[in-house]
């Protein structure tokens, strides 16, 4: 066994998964761009305040889950637990145009018992668009969240919403709980008998037996919403309704970050088990600004795990393409300049090429041009140096197969020069080239610059 493992809660990612993970972020900026969304790149670590009155010093996020730390001039940092308070930290900081419509890509920490879906280095994709307290961005929003879903082709998704009022409305709301929760709370569940007054509405998001028997009869935040907040969850609404986006009203949907306000929103991945079934989730966050100490402006976004995203593709059967071998392995029998030269021209060519290093023999490099899946070993040896030639083995015999046809379809364009085939260099045509390719036919070996040429057209041949 390795001296140093990864740290518990922590995992390597080794290409195939580590390309699927890459796909699905580049999938997600696609639609991030589509809707004019831009990247924001910021510091993986921030001053604890930023997420400590952020997030809110009641979260198990803050409480229980952030790394910590002092650095070497004395500063109490934290790792970002997740991406939204750091957004608003940015746009406080460097005050940009409104909307400021940003999405991320960036890794999350959070100090949580290591199971399957739950990582203490997690990776997070999110949009947030700040600014404006429109219901049709907060339907933006959600669509673009359920329409990448749709994309990357995940099916059995649930989209779950809840409005927790503002300032206005909720005050009324939490007193209410908050009695209710008091007069019941022998019954609650023995973390929520101790902690139900430091923050009542997460009692509502617990799923143990003993929470959830009282939360049925506990009083729901949809009865006491002020009309501005009526309307704007409305609004929202009948957008959805409109395009035809199934949802779940969720009264219990709060959520573990303190910040949210009005619309709150997840979506559950029902092929996966429940307590990790959540593959994204967000909302509106209009008094995120202020307690941050800027003014007020209103805000909503999304964060989406993409381990999780992942696993959810996997359990249903998403293929995301085999994982691409090199189109070409050069085998190298001088270690010299003739390798090095054409594996430069096949990248400069955009032809993938992986090559041997450190004089091996004939045998084991053919052996490691297999391994790589490489479609085909390119080989330079003594005598092809001297007649500039290259001599080419087809690692699948279905490809060599095509090749040969794609050949005579080429030596027929050759020969077919009055015909106007334009799609080969003029000095393509030569005679000289003329009589290699046929020579090819017999002997498998092509002058390079043609090798080169040839096989670009080849693989480009669908
Ligand atoms: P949250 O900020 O808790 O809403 O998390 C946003 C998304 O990140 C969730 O929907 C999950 O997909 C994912 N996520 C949160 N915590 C973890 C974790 N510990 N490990 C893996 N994914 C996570």
């Amino acid at each position: 066994m390795a001296l140093f493992q990864s740290p518990n809660g922590t995992k390597d990612w080794l290409a195939p998964e580590s390309e699927h993970l890459a796909y699905l972020v580049e999938s997600f900026r696609n639609q991030a761009e589509l809707a004019n969304y831009h990247l924001l790149l910021s510091p993986m670590f921030e001053e604890l305040g930023v997420f400590v009155r952020g997030v809110g010093d009641a979260s198990e996020i803050i409480t229980k889950e952030m790394y910590e730390f002092t650095d070497k001039g004395g500063r109490n940092l934290a790792l970002r637990p997740e991406g939204t308070a750091s957004v608003m930290r940015a746009f406080l900081q460097h005050n940009p145009p409104s909307p400021f419509k940003v999405w991320y890509a960036a890794p999350s920490f959070r100090y949580e018992r290591p199971q399957a879906g739950r990582y203490r280095q997690h990776h997070q994709v999110g949009l947030e668009a700040i600014g404006v307290d429109d219901p049709n961005l907060d339907f933006e929003i959600i669509t673009l969240l359920t329409n990448w879903f749709h994309l990357i082709g995940l099916r059995q998704l649930s989209l779950k919403i809840n409005s927790l009022g503002d300032d206005i409305c909720r005050p009324a709301y939490l007193q209410s709980l908050t009695s209710y929760l008091e007069k019941n709370q022998s019954d609650l569940c023995r973390e929520h008998q101790e902690r139900w007054q430091v923050n009542p509405l997460r009692v509502l998001d617990c799923k143990k037996l003993e929470c959830v028997g009282v939360k049925e009869n506990a009083p729901k935040i949809k009865d006491h919403l002020c009309s501005d907040c009526n309307t704007h969850f409305a609004t929202l609404l009948s957008a959805l309704d409109d395009h035809g986006i199934d949802y779940v009203l969720d009264d219990y949907l709060v959520r573990g970050l303190d910040y949210y306000t009005r619309t709150t929103f997840e979506v559950a991945c029902l092929s996966l088990e429940s307590a990790q079934n959540a593959i994204g989730g967000g909302g509106r966050y209009d008094n995120l600004a202020k307690s941050l100490g800027g003014k007020d402006t209103p805000g909503i976004g999304f964060a989406s795990g993409l381990e999780r995203v992942l696993l959810a593709c996997q359990s249903q059967g998403i293929s995301f393409g085999e994982q691409q071998g090199p189109s070409v392995f050069v085998i190298d029998l001088l270690n010299g300049k003739e390798a090095r030269d054409i594996t430069l021209v096949l990248r400069d060519f955009g032809i993938s090429c992986e090559r041997s290093f450190g004089s091996r023999s004939l045998k084991s490099q053919l052996r490691q041009a297999d391994k790589s899946g490489a479609k085909l070993a390119l080989i330079i040896g003594e005598q092809e140096k001297e007649n500039d030639l290259v001599q080419l083995k087809w690692l699948s015999d279905h490809k060599k197969e095509r090749f040969s046809e794609f050949l005579t379809t080429v030596t027929d364009g050759v020969y077919d020069i009055s015909g106007g085939n334009t799609s080969f260099p003029p000095e393509f045509f030569s005679t000289e080239n003329k009589a290699r390719i046929v020579q090819y036919h017999l002997s498998d070996t092509l002058p390079a610059k043609i090798a080169i040429w040839v096989i670009k057209e080849f693989l480009n041949d669908k």
